[in-house]
């Protein structure tokens, strides 16, 4: 069955981007409502902006959407994978400026308050996104590709030149819970040497070892190092999976990506629904729901941080 959050979440943070403060509402909606985000700051226009691939307007660094009107929320794939990681694809995500509040580079923060707040099951179907053939886009070294699947699942392979990152690969059936436990704490990561070359182009004013691992070679210099072993790794596994909830409906299929980011993933999307020939709309009976990201989540899945 479809399902939304029981009482509204309140989060207040601070953009990645601009390093000003930003405060975060998500609230329920009603069974086929989706994902939408509304940006409270912005009156004198539509403000309204659907989670939706086709409104991916830029995937540097982070995924962007934005509204035939010109408005824009950016950094949105980690709230986007703790709501379909808990099995939400309907919630009204009203935000008082340009980006959502990057937390602490995880979904973890987004995960608590939605299990806090707590699940309300709706009475009325799931319905799901099944692939009935094989999609995939490449370029120069990077791929991502989409292959039929009886469950959701993510397998994922990086190669850094960093020692302290190097290869780095998969494989997580999102099914029971896996996305609460075994992804949503894992941080977003950058290079040292990136730093100021990202920051002279205006982006990541806020970012600090408060809310991304730095690594330097061989070297983490954030104080308690990673939180897990191949942490890398398994945020490049939220960030898919975050990117993919922009179908609007969870995809039951294995996502493969090597070395993707946020722009592969989402032209992986604009192939699959350019080619109405392979997947369908599927309304979930209890098998198919039973295997769904956000079904069967127990108290003890989520890490506490
Ligand atoms: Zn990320």
């Amino acid at each position: 069955m479809q399902r939304t959050l029981k009482q509204p979440i309140r989060l207040a943070g601070t953009g990645l981007h601009s390093g000003r403060p930003v405060r975060l509402c998500v609230l329920p909606a009603a069974a086929g409502y989706g994902i939408r985000f509304r940006r409270a700051d912005v009156t004198d226009r539509d403000n309204m902006i659907p989670a939706l691939w086709n409104h991916v307007t830029d995937t540097r660094l982070c995924t962007s959407l934005g509204n035939s009107a010109g408005v824009e929320i950016s950094t949105v794939e980690h709230l986007m994978a703790a709501l379909a990681g808990c099995g939400i694809y309907n919630a009204l995500v009203e935000v008082d400026g340009p980006e959502l509040p990057i937390m602490d580079g995880s979904s973890g923060p987004f995960v608590a308050a939605i299990l806090g707040a707590g699940v309300q099951v709706l009475d009325t179907p799931m319905r799901a996104i099944r692939l009935l053939g094989e999609v995939s886009v490449a370029h120069a070294g990077v791929s991502a590709r989409l292959l039929p699947s009886d469950t959701v699942e993510i397998a994922f392979a990086i190669d850094f030149d960093e020692a302290a990152i190097g290869r780095q690969s998969k494989v997580l059936d999102m099914a029971n819970g896996t996305f609460v436990r075994e992804l949503s704490d894992c941080r977003t990561f950058c290079r040292r040497r990136d730093i100021e070359r990202i920051q002279a182009a205006g982006r990541a004013r806020g970012g600090d070892l408060g809310n991304a691992i730095v690594v330097d070679g061989p070297r983490v210099l954030n104080p308690g190092g990673f939180r897990r072993a191949d942490e890398c790794v398994r945020h490049k596994m939220l960030d898919a999976f975050g990117d993919l909830a922009l179908a609007g409906a969870p995809l039951v299929a294995r996502y493969e990506g090597t070395r993707a980011g946020h722009r592969i993933t989402n032209l992986l999307l604009r192939a699959l629904f350019a080619r109405p020939s392979v997947h369908e709309m599927t309304d979930c009976g209890p098998a198919i729901t039973g295997r769904l990201p956000g079904a069967h989540i127990l108290p003890e899945d989520f890490v506490r941080l």
